[in-house]
């Protein structure tokens, strides 16, 4: 039985590796002229680096993701803090400081001041239980009420998990997402980073598994229409070319929810997309963060987080809405001093490169959360697979391996 996928970013990497593991015929087609789709790295020609699309972290909790990295042999190209450790620069105050869970699930780290944020009190994380309580229509804001704990570790934590402001990003599945992490203490804390492009990790290898499994991959292959008839269908209509579908053969459409909507109107789908943008700047030696680790957290400035890889310094502001529209060059320089003030550099701006991901994800308020397309579709052989599918997850690269896995489930059932 061919099983055709149609998108070749996580979720459909996913899908088809599953899939074709599994002694499936498999046909991956994507619509552009390479795979990863939002989680992929490039040759930057200006920076002569490798850069990613934008700064991607995976925690030690995302085991549908981390399983994927091991199965396809991607996770040699990852580097893993351990222990866990989130090292966080105040620019407002000058103060750093490092979060450090601890090991197990009962977290004593609260209570001990030296792993904790500097002046906040054990008794104040207790306050995050209502993001656990919160009704569907919440809002991160309607349950944590303005504090220091929320600016210097709730709001960094939800930014970056969420892409959406604390006054829309849906509190219910923050708090689901955060217990997943922080209640399996810090192995499920540690932050997993490619350590040489998001590529070379998450895309290559499973390309390179497909291709020894016999799997026909496909770029430069866009879907323009589904055909149908009496609820299943029957062909695909790339831009080139017309593929009847046989009996028995299923489809798994792994493409970002606005592409679905088009092919398919009438689908109940998120609306509104969250922009990220990321700044990447070339040094001139090798890049050491305050705290040590390839990660920082930054407060009270424009950047939110850095991540340092080589040479590279790379730079990621989540739910930038208010930003996306200014032009590059302004950006870079408006980051750069960020970057600066934290590397105690004073030095003109370096050679860099500034990425707008206008469509990193939907904007996951409460009502979006609600608008997600389960797997199974109105059409029998028709399977729905990425991030902005009822994962029950944030948009991230967990869920759409998950929903990708989930997919190749559905489709062989
Ligand atoms: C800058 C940035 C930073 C992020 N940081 C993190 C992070 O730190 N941690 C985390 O977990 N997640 C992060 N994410 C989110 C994560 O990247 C996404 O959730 C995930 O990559 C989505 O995968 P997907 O397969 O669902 O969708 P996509 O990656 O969008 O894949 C869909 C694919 O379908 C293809 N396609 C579209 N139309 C067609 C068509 N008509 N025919 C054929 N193919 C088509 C597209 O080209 C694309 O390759 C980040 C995202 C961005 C943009």
């Amino acid at each position: 039985m061919r099983i055709h996928v149609i998108g070749a970013g996580l979720a459909g990497l996913a899908a088809a590796w599953r899939l074709a593991e599994d002694g499936y015929a498999v046909t991956l087609y994507e619509a552009a002229p390479q795979a990863g789709g939002r989680c992929r790295s490039f040759l930057d020609l200006q920076l002569d680096r490798v850069i990613d699309n934008g700064g991607h972290v995976v925690l030690g909790a995302n085991r549908a993701a981390l399983a994927y990295l091991r199965a396809t042999g991607g996770i040699k190209a990852m580097t893993e803090v351990a222990p866990a450790a989130f090292p966080f620069h105040d620019l407002s105050t000058g103060a750093s400081w490092t979060v450090r869970p601890n090991a197990g699930p009962l977290p004593w780290w609260i209570f001990s001041p030296g792993r904790r944020v500097p002046g906040s009190r054990a008794r104040d994380y207790l306050g995050a239980l209502a993001l656990w309580r919160a009704g569907p229509d919440a809002a991160l804001a309607d349950c944590l009420p303005p504090s220091l704990l929320r600016q210097r570790l709730w709001e960094p934590f939800s930014t970056a998990v969420m892409n959406t402001g604390p006054n829309h990003a849906a509190a219910r599945s923050l708090g689901r997402a955060l217990l997943q992490v922080f209640g399996l203490g810090e192995r499920g804390c540690r932050a997993w980073l490619a350590a040489s492009g998001l590529s070379t990790a998450f895309v290559d290898p499973a390309l390179r598994r497909l291709a020894q499994r016999g799997a026909d991959f496909r770029p430069g292959w866009r879907l323009a229409r589904f055909h149908t008839a009496d609820g299943t269908v029957t062909a695909l209509e790339f831009d080139e070319e017309r593929i009847a579908l046989t009996t028995g053969e299923r489809v798994v459409l792994a493409v970002p929810h606005q592409v679905a909507g088009e092919l398919l109107p009438g689908l109940t789908l998120p609306s509104g997309d969250s922009p990220i943008v990321n700044a990447h700047y070339r040094l001139e030696g090798p890049v050491t963060l305050p705290g040590g680790q390839p990660l920082l957290g930054i407060i009270g400035g424009t950047a939110q987080w850095l991540i340092a890889r080589g040479d590279i310094v790379s730079v990621t502001v989540s739910a930038a809405g208010d930003l996306v529209d200014r032009p590059a060059s302004d950006l870079l320089d408006l980051l750069w001093s960020d970057v600066g003030r934290v590397l105690g550099i004073a030095t003109p701006r370096p050679a860099s490169r500034l990425i707008k991901e206008r469509r990193a994800t939907f904007s996951q308020t409460p009502e979006n959360m609600r608008r997600r397309q389960a797997t199974v579709s109105p059409w029998t052989n028709l399977f729905m697979a990425g991030d902005w599918t009822d994962t029950g997850l944030p948009a991230s690269i967990e869920g759409a391996v998950r929903s990708g896995l989930a997919a190749a489930r559905a489709a062989t059932r």
